[in-house]
């Protein structure tokens, strides 16, 4: 699960790790308040306006704005809040931006530059271990820095079983070539951030930038996080940080009715019962001139209901021009998964695209006569080679 900015920096400050101060609105009448506040807080009269959305790229995009009075943080609001944020991160039509978080700004002057750095942990499957990513390139795009200089990222993996020592919070400091106060400033920031992201049972932190500010503080502008869904039932807290609203609302549906669906922008729905089936059924479409329009498991033990709760759901999406039903009867019988199609195609209604079913294993043949003999727009196929010949001559028939 995502959340926005606010909400991470929210999580941070209160595992002690040092954030740039802010206060989320949802007017600009709010805004000048806000900065009002943050003002008496902190003393800063510079503030930054940063559009909540869960995408980063944010300030390409135009929705990280430094106003330098109250009338700028007005009218920078304005422009922001109800604006359709595109970034390299947004789906092409971008986002629509709810709220903005008015923060102090940071990048105040004083005895040295501030600079930006990156800083970021991820959970190492390959390895079993948390991997702390660090760079003296912050602020810029990791990918391109981790493709043309590989040599400017730090890494440092730790065994979750010891948990982070000080040493190597030390090592990554040094690496990054901070001395003084600063340095000691990164030591305390990054075990403060490894033991959060612990805490929360997080599955990806990226802060960047991290600032040394002009007077050597260390702190976090900005802040992505990354929740584990299968540990979310551990921390009713966070689970209310959900904002659905920035979510594809027939994953959400979805995820209501049980069924693992993930929306893809191909043509060919498809409804199968297990992961591996699923990906192996989105190639074979691949395969047969189809792109898939979505990934849908709907678990080993399908039934009417979720049948009909998948069907409606791919037949939400306009792209799909077809749909591949591809069940293998293992727990589940072949026979009861045809009468849910049945069904599920009869309570629906007006279903106007070719539908191919494909059911293997307990009582295949049974459930093939189901759907043969229920009179629908349904062709059945036992073999999968049966099942991409028909998905290809349905694709010749659309083209
Ligand atoms: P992102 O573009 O979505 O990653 O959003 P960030 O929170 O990283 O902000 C984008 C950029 O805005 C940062 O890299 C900074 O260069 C700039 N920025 C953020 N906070 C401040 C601030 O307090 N003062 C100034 N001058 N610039 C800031
Ligand atoms: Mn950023």
């Amino acid at each position: 699960m995502n959340i926005h900015e606010y909400q991470a920096k929210n999580i941070l400050k209160s595992y002690g790790v040092r954030i740039q101060e802010g206060i989320v609105v949802d007017t600009p009448e709010k805004a000048v308040m806000a900065a009002k506040k943050l003002n008496l807080e902190t003393g800063t009269e510079w503030y930054v306006v940063k559009a909540q959305i869960h995408a980063g790229g944010r300030g390409k995009g135009g929705g990280v704005k430094l106003a330098k009075n109250l009338e700028q943080v007005e009218s920078y609001s304005k422009s922001i809040l109800g604006m359709q944020l595109i970034t390299p991160q947004t789906p092409p039509e971008g986002k629509k931006v709810h709220k903005v978080l008015i923060a102090e700004d940071v990048y105040y002057p004083g005895p040295s530059e501030p600079k930006e750095y990156y800083l970021s942990i991820v959970l190492d499957r390959a390895k079993s271990m948390n991997l702390i990513m660090a760079s003296t390139e912050g602020g810029m795009d990791i990918e391109e820095v981790a493709s043309s200089h590989p040599e400017k990222i730090i890494q440092e993996w730790v065994d979750p079983g010891v948990g982070l020592q000080h040493f190597q919070a030390r090592k990554i400091a040094f690496l990054l070539g901070l001395e003084g106060h600063a340095f000691k400033e990164m030591v305390n920031f990054i075990m403060h951030l490894y033991e959060a992201y612990i805490k929360i049972d997080a599955s990806q932190f990226e802060i960047n930038p991290v600032l040394k500010t002009s007077d050597d503080k260390i702190l976090a502008v900005d802040a992505k996080v990354n929740l584990d869904d299968n540990a979310l039932f551990r921390h009713p807290d966070l689970q209310e940080l959900r904002d659905i609203t920035e979510e594809d609302p027939l994953e959400v549906e979805a995820a209501r009715s049980g069924l693992n669906y993930v929306k893809l922008d191909g043509n060919v729905g498809c409804m199968v019962n297990g992961a591996g089936l699923a990906m192996a059924t989105m190639d074979i479409i691949k395969l047969s001139g189809g792109h898939p329009a979505n990934f849908l498991d709907v678990g080993g033990g399908a039934n009417a209901r979720t049948v009909e709760a998948g069907f409606r759901i791919i037949l939400k999406d306009p792209n799909v021009k077809a749909i591949l039903i591809n069940v293998f009867g293992g727990i589940v019988r072949c026979d009861r998964v045809a009468n849910g199609v049945v069904e599920a195609y009869k309570n629906i209604g007006n279903i106007e695209i070719p539908i191919i079913v494909r059911l293997q294993g307990t009582n295949a043949e049974e459930g093939a006569k189901i759907i043969n003999e229920s009179g629908l727009r349904v062709k059945s196929a036992v073999l999968l080679k049966d099942a991409a010949q028909i998905v290809r001559e349905v694709m010749d028939e659309i083209a």
